[in-house]
């Protein structure tokens, strides 16, 4: 079977989405005035529909606790079909399911009324693919009411990316679910709800409207959070370039899809969650069909590389709590001071050096806990070793704060090799971008680059 033509003939650009964008035309604007014709009608129905009857139907309709309780057994039952179904096996291939979990699968997913697999499938593919663009059918960049129904009430501006379906179009079982696609929403939606509390206990109008009507408004709206909610809600633990969002209120909301910042990263992964107290029933659930030999193959992304993205969201939150901070002068813009003149200059104002770097400790001879004397005693000299323990040994917080009184570097005065006496604690362990690791925080060789440089203190 060829694969989807629209493949072969995309073009090999430096940005597809942007090339698109420029190359094709979307639809116009929806305005007052074309606004009754850029309805997609059928969606509009259903979606209006389904709350107003689910409202008349609890004002007039007796809720029995059996029918109670079937109603959220048949809402986690049809939700699954999309969250299980339709969202991690057919779009994301993320487990492989035999022949038996498949039809089940497609039959429950088809009660939530929300297309056939290939449609649903295709959508999501693309929405993965160009995520925040206007490729992506439910944008988040459009707002929270558009990726929520907006996008399904008016017809689509732009044509979705290309997303390769081609897998799908052979399946057997999602080719069997397109066919009787109008059947099996009317049995799974309406006559199954309604026929089931009939029999069980004399509830046929109970769960018609309770079964039916308001556990659909439950699933639509609960599924639809993961296009809205997911992409509002929440924090970015895994990857900030995206809108994708981890929330446990989004996975209460929507069987367990609401940590759809690790989903947008690791869409293969068959969990969603990955501790095991995130609430991820879809998750358990496949575990379980995999326990029962119904499911195989459950896709787990590597540990290494889950950690990572973690650890870069972290160091970037610590880089600017970095960024926030004043830190010490570097040695390579200070000027390079000899020991003559270091001594001239100390005679008219109190500099101290110390591994190196010479210090103006005029603002801080008062306030020197060990007392001034010993301050004084120490200008104009090498009070190195006097600091790191001749006479007290200096804590972490006195050698970060002598670090922000530097105002030269002797000339030949530093110890070759990174020196803890040369680097402040607070600086021993830095976040540094890729781009600033070749040009050394303090190298040794400082001195020697500015060999033929003899400058004043600033
Ligand atoms: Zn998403
Ligand atoms: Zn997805």
């Amino acid at each position: 079977m060829a694969v989807d033509p629209s493949l072969d003939d995309a073009p090999e650009v430096e940005n597809y989405v942007s090339h698109t964008l420029k190359t094709t035309k979307p639809l116009s604007p929806v305005t007052w005035d074309n606004f009754m014709s850029e309805l997609n009608w059928l969606n509009v129905a259903i979606l209006t529909i389904v709350p107003i009857m689910s409202i008349l139907g609890i004002c007039y309709t007796k809720l029995r606790w059996e029918t109670a309780l079937f109603s959220v057994f048949y809402y986690y039952f049809t939700g699954l079909g999309i969250t299980a179904g339709y969202h991690r096996l057919w779009a994301h291939r993320s487990y492989n399911a035999g022949k038996f979990l498949q039809y089940f699968l497609a039959i429950a997913g088809a009660g939530a009324v929300e297309g056939s697999i290939k449609w649903w499938s295709r959508g999501h593919r693309a929405h993965h693919r160009y995520t925040d663009t206007e490729l992506d059918p439910y944008n988040a960049g459009e707002g929270f009411w558009w990726s929520h129904v907006g996008w399904m009430l008016i017809k689509p501006r732009r044509k979705p990316g290309v997303a390769d379906v081609s897998d799908l179009s052979k399946n057997e079982v999602v080719r069997w679910q397109h066919r009787h696609y109008i059947l099996l929403i009317l049995v799974m939606s309406f006559v199954l709800p309604t026929v089931v509390p009939w029999l069980g206990w004399g509830d046929a109008m109970g769960g018609y409207i309770y079964g039916g009507f308001v556990r659909l408004l439950f699933v639509h709206h609960s599924t639809f959070c993961v296009n809205s909610l997911a992409h509002w809600l929440g924090d970015s633990p895994f990857d900030d370039k995206h809108t994708p969002r981890d929330h446990v209120i989004t996975a209460l909301c929507t069987i367990g899809e609401g940590y759809h910042n690790f989903h947008h990263q690791f869409p293969m992964d068959y969990r969603n969650a990955i501790k095991w107290y995130q609430y991820d029933p879809t998750k358990w659930f496949i575990w379980v069909c995999e326990k029962l030999g119904l499911a195989s193959h459950l896709k787990v992304f590597p540990e290494n590389e889950v950690r990572k993205g973690q650890l870069t969201m972290e160091l970037k939150r610590m880089r600017e709590a970095q960024e926030k901070l004043s830190w010490p002068q570097d040695s390579n813009d200070l000027p390079v001071i000899s020991w003559e003149s270091y001594l001239e200059q100390s005679a008219k104002r109190p500099l101290i050096l110390i591994a190196g770097f010479i210090h103006d400790v005029a603002s801080f001879i008062d306030e020197h806990p060990g007392g001034a004397r010993y301050i004084i005693k120490y200008i104009g000299r090498d009070a190195t070793t006097a600091f790191f323990g001749g006479v007290y040994d200096h804590s972490n917080a006195a050698h970060n704060l002598l670090a922000m009184k530097r105002v030269g570097v002797l000339h030949g005065g530093m110890p070759l090799g990174v020196d803890d006496k040369l680097v402040p604690p607070s600086q021993r362990l830095r976040v540094a971008r890729y781009a600033e690791l070749s040009s050394p925080y303090n190298s040794s060789t400082a001195c020697s680059d500015h060999d033929d440089k003899e400058g004043m203190l600033g």
